[in-house]
């Protein structure tokens, strides 16, 4: 499965500008790289190539006035050298977001190797990365993501510091993503309710993998009652017998008679396809990039069912890698994962106020954040 590539937008608006209006000169171009980079406000892209070792890497720092841009490295076979960097650019925004509602002191980026992620011999590739992500002296940290392991990210420490996840440190960040994933959770049936007990309320997970898994336990305990799917069956049947939950087939699960669905698995699952099928109050999980489309969210609002922001609410795993950067302890890991309840409650607070879908507000809310801190740190001290 090639991974999503949003094309962008902007550049054949931008060609179509530019050939309506007299030549600009070479700092107002809208239709070369820095228009990229100008579209959402990117700092820096660098690129970096070392043919012996078969890398061609981009990193994309989107912004970093909170903090040293953090961001995993995705290994992909792009369509193209294009393809790649639209794919860094959008990735290292949406890490700026993230980290900014999660209360972390990071900024945003991410780095991509254009390349077979199955390629056996992997040490010149993440040796030639790590070198490249060392020349940007710690404006970037980078991280696994997709076609990278914590195996990849030891070559990459070999020739830098700025790298996190590695083996035997902060481990599966599952267990803390699961945490914030269900106070999240707690915090919309606060919201839609007027109480967070979970007890008796009907929960449909999709996807019974790390996340999931740890999240029907959290949700079991108090006495939720679960539906689960998941196209792998032994996932499926560990959910049922440990957590008393009913199985139900993959295609299923978007009809199910439900309080709440938590996605768990893939993302663009909100879609045209799915909503008409939605029998739930809540939409909370911890998946990534859940609505196919913006206008997704609308069309959830416009139907009335409460949307926790996925980045909000799936924050837990960067609070898990920013707690190995720092040394923090599982235990305040946990806690600050646990504040993803008032952040949602202080999401959807926006949203009423200002009378937008919670998607949007959740971008209010880090912009705001950012915004904030940087003019306390105008002041010379
Ligand atoms: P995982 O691979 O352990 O689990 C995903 C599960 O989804 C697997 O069991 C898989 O079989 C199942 N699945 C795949 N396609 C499915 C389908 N069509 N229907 C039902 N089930 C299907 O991954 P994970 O670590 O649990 O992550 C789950 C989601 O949460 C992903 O979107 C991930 O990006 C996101 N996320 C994870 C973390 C984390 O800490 N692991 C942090 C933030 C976000």
């Amino acid at each position: 499965m090639k991974a999503p590539v949003k094309s962008s937008a902007s550049s054949s608006r931008a060609n179509s500008i530019a050939t309506a209006r007299p030549a600009p000169r070479a700092n107002e171009r809208e239709d070369g790289l820095f228009a990229q980079l100008a579209e959402h406000h990117h700092e820096q892209v660098s690129l970096y190539a070392d043919p012996a070792a078969g890398y061609r890497g981009i990193i994309a720092i989107h912004n970093t006035q909170l903090g040293p841009a953090l961001g995993g490295t995705r290994v992909w076979n792009y369509e193209s050298d294009e393809a790649a960097l639209t794919d860094a650019l959008r990735l290292a925004r949406g890490m700026t977001y993230k980290a900014a509602v999660a209360g972390l002191n990071l900024g945003g980026g991410k780095s991509v190797i254009i390349g077979d992620n199955k390629l056996k011999d992997r040490e010149p590739l993440f040796r030639a990365h790590g070198r490249h992500v060392e020349s940007l002296g710690g404006r970037y940290i980078t991280a696994e993501d997709v076609g990278t392991s914590t195996a990849d990210m030891e070559f990459i420490r070999a020739e830098t510091s700025h790298v996190t996840g590695l083996m035997g440190k902060s481990g599966d960040p599952s267990p803390v993503t699961a945490f914030g994933v269900y106070r999240g959770i707690k915090a919309c049936a606060k919201f839609r309710y007027g109480s967070d007990s979970l007890a008796g309320k009907t929960i449909a997970i999709q996807g019974a993998g790390n996340v999931g898994y740890h999240l029907a336990g959290l949700l079991y305990k108090e006495g939720a009652k679960l539906i689960v799917t998941d196209i792998d069956a032994g996932r499926v049947q560990r959910v049922v017998q440990e957590c008393k939950a009913t199985a139900v087939a993959s295609d299923a699960i978007y009809g199910q008679q439900a309080d709440i669905f938590a996605p768990c698995a893939l993302g663009a699952i909100i879609n045209d396809e799915t909503i008409p099928q939605l029998k739930v109050e809540i939409v909370a999980g911890g998946a990534n990039n859940v609505l196919a489309e913006e206008r997704h969210g609308d069309e959830l609002e416009a139907k009335g069912i409460l949307y926790a922001p996925d980045y909000v609410i799936n924050g837990g795993g960067l609070i898990n890698v920013n707690a190995e950067l720092h040394g923090w302890s599982l235990e305040r890991a946990h806690n600050k994962a646990g504040e993803i309840y008032d952040t949602i409650l202080r999401v959807f607070d926006i949203a009423r106020e200002h009378r937008i879908p919670s998607y949007l507000a959740a971008d209010r809310l880090a912009e705001q954040r950012i915004a904030t801190v940087s003019r306390v740190r105008q002041n010379f001290v």
